[in-house]
């Protein structure tokens, strides 16, 4: 390991020669009460930053010991801890040429992730960062070098990982606050519901283009009495053992209200309810099961294999949809396909809002089955199929469905939203669905469930582009590049950090090693998420050197990883349905 003192030499040395000489810069630094790595030294000033890791023995960091305790309580500290640095990297200052002297921490958003930015080891505490090593054209400036590497960069990770005493009620305020979280998350199971939103929360965002809560005429969320429930707290919040709020039960859940009354808002609350929010955000007291997933048409997907025939059969042209596959999915179809795939990977229930989803996937009313023929038309509408959903399946639906009354038959409760506040119209609803009969036909189709498994096969996944084995990368959080191929995530509104789709590309290529062509697609991502669970999301890295800065990688759920491996146009699956003659 060398010394500062040593380190500085070594920079004075190389200081005018070309930027390859930074090269030698690879190893470890003492920095006396905190070790800094050099990983990986770029090869030119506009390259990929450097990779950076400092790390703090805990016995130096100052971390209250209580926080360290659990895994929850670690994973809530290391997103703070992250966030602490990056917020100290806004004093760094660009210093050359190409990205010269700036330092990058990938800390989080509005939601609270498992990341690889901090860990913590037995007796360590590591924050991993990027650097960009200064340069004057092409020539290593050794001055700036020194600057940000002795300076910048050890202050940035002690704003980050050391804590005074001063900051410990900040550190157990987030902490506790997430713990929290999950503490009430933990319960939605036995008190059988699939969300939970807090009396008072806010859910309108400041607009479309920030996550963060509106603060100007936010109206906070009050249950209706007949849906509150009173969920337990780990830690009492502001006195209070218990938070009071709306209880969504499983089942089937309308939202219904006028335009602009606040349907699709709490929907989305309740979308990203499946992660911790961070103290102030408006919804970190609106929590739900971890197996929900929002579905919306998406045409223009690809789809392959896929056994739409619960919704969707005989279509013109008899292809099949048993293992219908399209390079260019409708609305309908893309909804249908999203649906089967959504519970392949184990969804515990679905989220769909009328905006987002096909009409004619939706409903068909009585008069439309008058004119057009059921023989005549291959969709048989969600509205047929909702129910048994939940009865069959034990899936429940959460959706948003202002224009359309005839699902007042199939609902167990009804949420009405007036100027943003909540009411049960459940009652209401099954007085006007006696009082107007519907005159429409149910409509039944085939099994939800496939009695073959869609199996994937590696050699459809190649993740190779130019000169390079493994070429993927992220440039946005609904942009996934994986090898030659460029994945359109847009349609999964669950995924929330670009980090996450760094991970969701990383982790398909690690995936193919798990398939085998027997496992199953839900078998391929169990396998997958076992082998993180053992060697953390450090083992994304497809050129991981144990114990090296790995990247910048945020856990995704396993239904964002299944929804980008189904929307990659080069995916093959094998499945025994293939075989099969079409079905009357
Ligand atoms: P809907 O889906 O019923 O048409 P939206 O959920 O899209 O309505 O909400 C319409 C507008 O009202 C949005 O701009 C949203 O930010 C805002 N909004 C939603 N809920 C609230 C609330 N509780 N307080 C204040 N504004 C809200
Ligand atoms: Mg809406």
């Amino acid at each position: 390991m060398r010394s500062l003192s040593e380190l500085q030499q070594l920079l004075a040395q190389i200081d005018g020669r070309g930027y390859r000489a930074y090269k030698d810069l690879r190893g470890a630094v003492n920095l006396g009460d905190a070790t800094l790595f050099i990983d990986h030294v770029q090869g030119d000033p506009f390259a990929a930053p450097s990779k950076l890791r400092v790390r703090v023995p805990l016995a130096a960091a100052g971390l209250p010991a209580p926080l360290l305790e659990t895994r929850v309580r670690r994973l809530a500290l290391a997103d703070l801890l992250a966030r602490r640095a990056a917020d100290a990297t806004r004093t760094s200052a660009r210093r050359g040429s190409g990205k010269s002297g700036v330092v990058r921490v990938d800390a989080g958003g509005q939601e609270v992730l498992e990341r690889t930015a901090v860990v913590f080891g037995d007796d360590w505490v590591e924050l991993r960062l990027d650097a960009g090593l200064p340069a004057a054209g092409r020539r290593v400036l050794g001055r700036a070098a020194e600057d940000l590497l002795c300076g910048d960069v050890p202050r940035i990770a002690r704003a980050g990982l050391v804590a005074e005493p001063a900051d410990h009620a900040h550190l157990d305020t987030f902490v506790r606050c997430v713990e929290n979280q999950e503490a009430l998350r933990g319960q939605l199971g036995d008190a059988g519901l699939i969300a939970f939103v807090a009396d008072g929360a806010v859910l309108p965002r400041a607009s479309g283009a920030s996550d963060r809560p509106l603060t100007q005429g936010a109206v906070p969320t009050t249950s209706p009495d007949t849906l509150r429930v009173s969920l337990r707290l780990d830690t009492p919040v502001d006195g209070a053992t218990e938070l009071a709020g709306l209880g969504v039960p499983r089942g089937v859940t309308l939202v219904v209200g006028g335009g602009y009354h606040g349907k699709s808002t709490l929907l989305q609350a309740i979308e990203r309810g499946v992660y911790p929010h961070v103290p102030g955000d408006g919804r970190e007291w609106v929590v739900s099961d971890p197996g929900l997933v929002k579905i919306r048409a998406e045409d223009g997907r690809r789809v392959e294999g896929v056994d739409i025939q619960a919704f969707i059969r005989d279509l013109p042209g008899g292809r099949d949809t048993r293992a219908f596959r399209s390079d260019d999915a409708s609305g309908s179809t893309s909804q249908a396909a999203s649906i089967v795939e959504a519970l392949e990977a184990g969804a515990t229930g679905l989220l769909l809002d009328e905006d987002t989803s096909a009409t004619n996937f939706m409903v068909r009313d009585a008069r439309m089955q008058a004119l057009v023929h059921r023989d005549h038309e291959p969709i048989t509408p969600f509205l047929d199929r909702v129910r048994a959903l939940y009865d069959e399946l034990g899936v429940s639906t959460l959706l948003v469905m202002g224009g359309c009354g005839d699902y007042f038959d199939v609902a167990d409760h009804v949420l009405l939203l007036r100027d943003y506040q909540l009411h049960d119209a459940s009652e209401d609803a099954r007085r006007v669905a006696a009082d107007h009969p519907t005159a429409r036909q149910a409509e039944r189709s085939g099994p939800f469930a496939s009695a073959a498994p869609r199996v994937p096969l590696a050699e459809s996944f190649d993740a190779s582009r130019g000169k390079r084995d493994v070429k993927i990368d992220a440039p946005r959080v609904d942009t996934l590049r994986f090898g030659r191929e460029e994945i359109d995530l847009r349609g999964l509104e669950q995924l929330v950090d670009g980090s996450q789709t760094r991970a969701i590309g990383h982790g398909i290529h690690l995936a193919t090693r798990f398939m085998d062509g027997t496992r199953s697609l839900a078998e391929v991502l169990d396998a997958l998420e076992a082998e993180l669970e053992r060697g953390g999301l450090d083992l994304l890295d497809p050129f991981h050197r144990p114990g090296e800065h790995p990247g910048h990688y945020a856990r995704p759920r396993r239904y964002e990883w299944a929804a980008a491996i189904n929307r990659l146009r080069s995916l093959r699956v094998e499945s025994t349905t293939d075989e099969a003659p079409a079905t009357p």
